[in-house]
Parts: structure tokens; C-alpha cells; sequence
């Protein structure tokens, strides 16, 4: 089974069977007894929507686990979800953002082993990103992956096999959410939830100028009145106001070529960069890395789901891993 805990949503793959689980990472629970409520889209409808004592939360942050209980508790959830009771405790490949610290990933894998796998090991997002979408990642070539999530981007370059430098930033897609969000206030007193933001986002959200631009009904309550208020809002607008996120991911991938040493540099100018993640399907989103690196993007066949598909097929050398002496078991 491989699974790709992300910040925004979790996919389990099984092998023979697919991918059978893609759900938003969020856990409602009681705030007082701790007691689940529900799992993965369920509780995401409770999110901005819960009475007092439940809480609809998101137990990971930036790629990270923010809330080791919480993710736990979803990685049981998911795990139980898929398997029948006599093959409850897998063996687990689980991807993990290249730039997590030894403490975070040992995190990953005791959250893993705790919610009943028999053993685990931890795969880089890069490298399960190429290997679904496709890449031969073995060959002495050097190709550049950029992961945008909802909470980190993620530049690497990859090379034989391994990661020859890679740059993580916590800004991804949930940055550009908030950024509407803090727009519409400021500019329209008009507030927004989280969804309605990522709404805007989906529907008229761009990365490089619309033709024809666009405008979309936004339903809030006003600042002033404190009533329910209805605004048109132009994609001019929504482009503006993700420009700092915007900036901040290009700027990363930018750096991350910079430090590229000039051979690698040389194959990713000539067979482009790799786009992947859920914020990469941002419109104009590929066209603006290409216009600001002058080097050729190409988007995943399914930027939400190659790196669990990538994770799935590194399945089948989980042996290979785990004599390379990175799994963890259970004691
Ligand atoms: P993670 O790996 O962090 O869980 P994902 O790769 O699942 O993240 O991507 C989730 C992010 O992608 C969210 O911020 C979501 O708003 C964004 N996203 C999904 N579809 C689109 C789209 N069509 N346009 C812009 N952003 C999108
Ligand atoms: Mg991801």
C-alpha cells in the first residue's frame, strides 16, 4: 500500500487494485474526548460549519505533521478503510516532502506503525512525482520536478536515481486562497471562508492575463453590515491578489536552477521541467514558469495523483528499500 500524505489531500494506492482512496486530509473530531466524527470529505464540509465542541481541522501543515494524534487517527482511518480485518497491518510506503527533517519523518513513520502498518518506509515527493508521471529517473540525466501543494512547493532536480538539490518554500496553494481572501476584505469589505477562496481560485484564477478576462459572483458577508452581500469580482483582480504567492514559488524555482550545476542544467533545458501537484493546475500557471526560465514546462498526465501512482510503483521494489535499511518495522 502506498500512501501520499499531503497537506491538502491523501491518496492510498493498493497494489493490483489502483488508487482507492483520494480524500481531503481533514479530521473532525471532539474537542473534549478527542472521539472522530469523520474522515476526508465528510469532515471538510464541516470545516468553517462545526457547533462549539467539534472541530474540522487539517493535521498537517506545509507538508508537515502539525498534529501527530490527528494524523494518526486519519491514517488508521484510511488504512482500516481499504483493507479487510486479516490483512490490517501492510507493508507502507509513504511520501514525504524532500525537505522534512529527520524528526518530521520519524514522525511520518511512528504515525504510520501506530495506526497498524507492519512496516513502513518513507519515499521523496520528487521522486515519486517523476516515477508516476512517467520519468526513467535511473538514467545519469538531470530532470527538474516542481510539486506545488497547498501548503509547500517543492523544487528538486533528480538525477540517477537520487536528489542532486532540492528547495522547499511553505507557500502553495492555501497561501493563494488566503491572499482572496485578504484581498476581498481589504478591497470590497467583503468576507469569505477557506472554500469560497479556493472556489475564486479554481474558477477565475490565472497566473499569466486572461482572453477574455472574466468576472465571478461572489457570495460573503459584508464587513460593515455584518449582512449577506453579493459582489462581481474580475480574474484582474483574483490574478493581483495571488501575485505574491505567485512570486514567491517562481522565485524558488529561479533560485533552485541557479544552483544547478551546468550539466544538469544543460538536460533540464532540453527536456523541460516537470509540473506537478494541484497547484500547478492554476491557468497560465505552466506558461508563466516557462515565460520566467526560458526553459519548457510539461504538466503531469495527473498532476493530483502521480505521486501516490509514483509511490505505488516503487512498491514493487519494497524489498530493494528495505535492505537499502531505511524501513522501520514493528517492534
Ligand atoms: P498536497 O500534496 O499538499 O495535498 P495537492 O497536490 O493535492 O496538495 O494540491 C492541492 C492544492 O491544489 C490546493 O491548494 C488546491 O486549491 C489546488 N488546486 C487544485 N485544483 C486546482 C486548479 N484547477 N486550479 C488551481 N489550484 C488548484
Ligand atoms: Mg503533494
Amino acid at each position: 500500500m502506498a500512501i501520499d500524505l499531503g497537506t491538502a489531500n491523501t491518496l492510498v494506492y493498493v497494489g493490483g487494485r489502483g488508487i482507492v482512496v483520494s480524500e481531503p486530509s481533514v479530521v473532525a473530531s471532539d474537542s473534549r474526548t478527542g472521539r472522530v466524527h469523520a474522515v476526508g470529505a465528510d469532515a471538510e464540509r464541516m470545516i468553517g460549519r462545526t457547533p462549539a465542541t467539534i472541530s474540522a481541522t487539517r493535521p498537517l501543515r506545509h507538508g508537515v505533521i502539525a498534529d501527530f494524534d490527528i494524523t494518526e487517527e486519519m491514517l488508521r482511518y484510511f488504512i482500516r478503510k481499504v483493507l479487510d480485518r486479516n490483512r490490517a497491518h501492510p507493508r507502507l510506503i509513504v511520501c514525504a516532502p524532500s525537505g522534512v527533517t529527520e524528526v518530521e519523518k520519524r514522525a511520518v513513520e511512528e504515525a504510520s506503525l501506530a495506526a497498524g502498518a507492519r512496516r513502513v518506509h518513507l519515499i521523496e515527493e520528487p521522486i515519486a512525482a517523476a516515477i508516476g508521471a512517467g520519468l526513467d529517473i535511473a538514467e545519469p540525466v538531470g530532470r527538474m520536478v516542481v510539486d506545488i501543494g497547498g501548503g509547500t512547493s517543492e523544487m528538486a532536480v533528480i538525477s540517477l536515481g537520487g536528489i542532486a538539490l532540492s528547495r522547499s518554500v511553505r507557500v502553495g496553494g492555501y497561501e493563494m486562497d488566503e491572499a482572496i481572501t485578504r484581498y476581498l476584505r481589504a478591497e470590497h469589505a467583503l468576507a469569505i471562508g477557506s472554500q469560497t477562496a479556493e472556489a475564486i481560485k479554481i474558477a477565475i484564477g490565472s497566473a499569466v492575463a486572461l482572453q477574455p478576462e472574466e468576472t465571478s459572483e461572489v457570495r460573503g458577508r459584508h464587513l460593515i453590515t455584518g449582512l449577506p452581500t453579493q459582489i462581481d469580482l474580475r480574474s484582474e483582480e483574483v490574478r493581483a491578489a495571488i501575485g505574491g504567492p505567485l512570486r514567491e514559488i517562481v522565485d524558488a524555482i529561479k533560485d533552485t536552477l541557479e544552483q544547478t550545476p551546468p550539466e544538469l542544467t544543460g538536460d533540464i533545458a532540453r527536456d523541460g521541467i516537470l509540473l506537478a501537484g494541484g497547484g500547478t493546475l492554476l491557468r497560465g500557471f505552466p506558461e508563466l514558469v516557462a515565460a520566467e526560465t526560458g526553459i519548457p514546462v510539461f504538466l503531469a498526465t495527473s498532476p493530483l495523483t502521480c505521486v501516490v501512482t509514483g509511490s505505488g510503483q516503487a512498491l514493487d521494489h519494497f524489498d530493494q528499500l528495505s535492505r537499502s535499511g531505511s524501513a522501520r518495522g514493528r517492534k
